[in-house]
């Protein structure tokens, strides 16, 4: 199935100038989100590791299947104020100004091997945020799968050493 015919594009959000790749009519639709799915978990097959850990909002979404199917936990990477246990959190910069990522302190144990799963790799900046905040905790980042790159915005250059896993490349 061409995925990408699921994925719909729309100019200017959420600001001038910018493509946003927009996966609902993909989430919406069984066998396409069930493709994806399985088509991510495919991606991470040949390793082995403890726990999915994703950003909100969207990589909930993913990521939860994710673990789902593969048997493993999952950990919810939120925005500030969200999560209500003690939390140790990283800065990344946005186009104007920066934002932070929090984590349960206690969500990884030392050691721990970790997949980071998410929707969109665009920038990289919120892959490399991940992976700091998972190296804080002491575990181990030892995937990285998205949906989707824009692999025009270059995001590999940034995630040197890891093994990105996409599976709709634009
Ligand atoms: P980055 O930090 O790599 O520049 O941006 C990735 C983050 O922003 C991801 O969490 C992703 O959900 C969101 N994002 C950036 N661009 C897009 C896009 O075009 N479509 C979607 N669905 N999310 C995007």
């Amino acid at each position: 199935m061409d995925l990408k015919r699921f994925i719909r594009d729309i100019p200017d959000f959420p600001q001038k100038g910018i493509v946003f790749r927009d996966i609902t009519p993909l989430l919406r639709n069984q066998e396409a989100f069930k493709e994806a799915i399985d088509g991510m978990c495919e991606l991470v097959s040949d390793r082995e590791f403890d726990l999915v850990v994703a950003p909100e909002a969207r990589g909930f979404i993913l990521g939860a299947a994710m673990a789902y199917k593969l048997g493993k936990g999952f950990v919810p990477v939120r925005k500030p104020g969200k999560l209500p246990y003690k939390t140790v959190h990283e800065e990344y910069q946005l186009e104007y100004g920066t934002e932070q990522l929090h984590i349960h302190e206690d969500a990884i144990e030392k050691g721990q091997k970790v997949i980071i799963v998410d929707d969109v790799l665009a920038t990289g900046g919120t892959a490399e945020a991940l992976i700091r905040l998972v190296k804080k905790l002491g575990g181990e980042v030892v995937s990285l799968a998205f949906l989707v790159e824009l692999s025009y915005l270059e995001p590999r250059k940034r995630l040197e050493g890891y093994d990105v896993k996409t599976l709709i490349v634009y």
